[in-house]
């Protein structure tokens, strides 16, 4: 939609011009901000123009810039290792966009509008991902992407924040992984959205989205057994109410589906740790 009170477009090419006046703010994909009225919007500060690259492999893991799209994320799969690359194509089918969405959307607007279905939280969280984060005065900061978001449409970012990237550590992309998701219809947004990890160690990591206001991450020393996982899901005491999903059937979908993640990571021993596997 046409965002009437906007009378400035800003793209920076450098940090140093990144700062919002009041009336701006940063634009991503443009996916949320041009769907809905912005009341006070009087100019957007477009982040495409400092031309992060997508994704960067470094030694420390993998690197995904807050402009990098779905579909760039989408895109990069084969170069990752599967478990890993299944888990990212699950969260990248988990916002059912069109085409155009896809392309536009980006890693960093889905982390920072923070609503319950945001699934690059849940791709985040599941990885224990760090956001990156550039404070105004040309500082950063880093903080777990799942403690960035307190709840629907709320972050821990400061005023003149930037989320710069998601910081993916080297050592969960060795581990195996699982996602299930459930909506109220085919096509519809996601009305609770499980995802999980086992680690090399059989260190276990299940994320709650979708069905809760906040990424709840639930965490174990060894696999869960099916009432150890389930008597942690049932102490999650915040289940969302909105259009997609009423609280109760989020509650025992949530249930349902963390069974089946738990289930699908216990099915195959813990992938070796790198160095370990090979000859007979
Ligand atoms: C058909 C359709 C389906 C959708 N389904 C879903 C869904 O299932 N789940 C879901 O979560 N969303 C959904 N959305 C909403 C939205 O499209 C996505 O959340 C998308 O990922 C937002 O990214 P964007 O880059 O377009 O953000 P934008 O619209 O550009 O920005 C969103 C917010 O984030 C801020 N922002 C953007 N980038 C940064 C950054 N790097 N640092 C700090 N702040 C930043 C902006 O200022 C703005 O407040 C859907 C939208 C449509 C149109």
């Amino acid at each position: 939609m046409d965002l009437t009170s906007v009378r400035t477009v800003r793209v920076p090419h450098r940090r140093d011009e990144l700062g919002c006046a009041p009336g701006e703010v940063l634009l991503g994909g443009g996916t949320w901000l041009f769907s809905e009225p912005q009341p006070g919007v009087t100019g957007l500060v477009d982040l495409a123009g400092l031309g992060w690259p997508p994704l960067t492999v470094t030694g420390a893991g993998l690197s995904i810039a807050g402009t990098c799209t779905l579909a760039e994320l989408g895109a990069a799969t084969p170069g990752l290792p599967a478990p890993v690359a299944a888990l990212v194509g699950a969260c990248c089918d988990a916002l059912l966009g069109s085409f155009t969405v896809r392309h536009a959307a980006t890693v960093g607007g889905n982390v920072c509008l923070a609503l319950p279905a945001g699934p690059m939280i849940a791709l985040a969280a599941t990885l224990d991902a760090d956001a990156l984060v550039w404070t105004p005065g040309g500082g950063e900061r880093t903080e777990p992407v799942a403690d960035l978001v307190l709840g629907v449409r709320r972050t821990a970012l400061r005023p003149g924040e930037v989320l710069r990237s998601v910081e993916v550590p080297r050592a969960v992309l060795d581990a195996r992984t699982a996602a299930r998701r459930i909506a109220l219809s085919p096509l519809g947004r996601s009305g609770a959205f499980v995802t999980g990890r086992v680690d090399a160690t059989g260190r276990t990591v299940v994320v709650v989205t979708a069905s809760t206001p906040r990424p709840h991450v639930l965490r174990f020393d060894a696999p869960p057994g099916p009432g150890e996982l389930a008597g942690a899901v049932h102490a999650i005491d915040d289940w969302y109410d909105d259009p997609h999903g009423a609280p109760d059937w989020r509650h025992a979908m949530t249930v349902l589906l963390a069974e089946e993640v738990r289930a699908e990571l216990a099915a195959a021993p813990p992938p070796a740790p790198a160095g370990r596997g090979g000859g007979a």
